[in-house]
């Protein structure tokens, strides 16, 4: 029986990947197809009536089949784009979103010339590696509890040209942090640990627990933030931090009882509350 073209192969994997309930069925086929295939964007669409090779025809379809079982196509991929780069992805890190495109959009508003940054819990690096990219005046620290991310963020670093200027640093939130800053930001775990099981398959089962959960209102590592804040930032300094869906009030509790007032509210395309900027308190 002769192998199906293109167009046809996409079409029957797009209605699969559709039942399997993706909400992007095209979009993910194609991302797949090209990566089982070495084909360009350009090549599927010069070329609907190209046959894959019995070997990539079996390649396709073991990826169809993970996708199929809710793996997103970045962690299928090992990459995924953030922010216009290409950064690697592993069992140990969060998958960045772009809705944490918004904090990278803040900070840079408010990043003075040569600026020293903090990340905190910086999983692939997405946060200080996107900024010290956009800025190459600007340097900065990286911290993560897990080691396996950390080596993510190195090789991300290095990859995108960056690992000159970003110190990474294992441990938890401020404990491993030396020095002041002008801007401190954090994407922090912020699912309460008891919604984790309602979660989508995609992210129940291929996000890390420990990137995802924020302990049992979801609120711990704003706290946690709040109160190292003040030793590390200096003078004139920034927070960003990222939140979820209806924390915006609670969040700005946390940080005004430890002397911090909100400079700052950013939505992301969705047009949700996504990261909150704060400054020191005048006194
Ligand atoms: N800062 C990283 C990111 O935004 C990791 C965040 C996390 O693990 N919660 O992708």
């Amino acid at each position: 029986m002769p192998a199906d073209n293109l167009a046809s192969l996409l079409a029957t994997a797009t209605a699969r990947l559709k039942a399997a309930g993706s909400d992007t069925p095209t979009l993910d086929a194609r991302l797949l197809l090209q990566a089982a295939t070495a084909l360009t964007r350009e090549d599927l669409i010069l070329g609907p009536d190209l046959r894959l090779t019995p070997e990539q025809q079996s390649v396709f379809e073991g990826l169809l089949a993970r996708r199929e079982h809710h793996e997103p196509v970045s962690r299928i991929l090992g990459s995924r784009e953030f922010y216009g780069r290409d950064f690697k992805v592993t069992s140990a890190t969060l998958d960045p979103r772009p809705d944490t495109e918004t904090i990278i959009d803040a900070a840079l508003k408010v990043m003075p010339q040569g600026a020293r940054l903090l990340d905190l819990g910086t999983g692939t690096g997405a946060i200080a590696i996107t900024l010290l990219a956009e800025r190459p005046d600007a340097s900065g620290m990286a911290t993560d509890l897990s080691p396996e991310a950390l080596a993510v963020a190195g090789e991300n670093a290095t990859r995108l040209g960056v690992a000159d200027r970003l110190t990474l640093r294992e441990g938890n939130w401020f404990a491993p942090v030396t020095g002041t800053f002008d801007i401190i930001l954090s994407n922090p775990p912020y699912i309460p640990a008891g919604d984790i099981a309602g979660l989508d398959p995609d992210v129940r089962n291929f996000d890390p627990a420990l990137a995802l959960s924020g302990g049992s209102d979801g609120l711990d590592p704003y706290r946690v933030i709040a109160s190292g804040a003040d030793a590390r930032l200096g003078e004139g300094g920034h927070v960003l931090v990222e939140i979820g869906a209806g924390q915006a009030g609670d969040v700005e509790a946390i940080f005004a009882a430890r002397g911090f007032s909100a400079s700052g509210l950013h939505r992301d395309l969705g047009g949700h509350t996504r990261c909150l900027g704060f400054n020191r308190a005048e006194k």
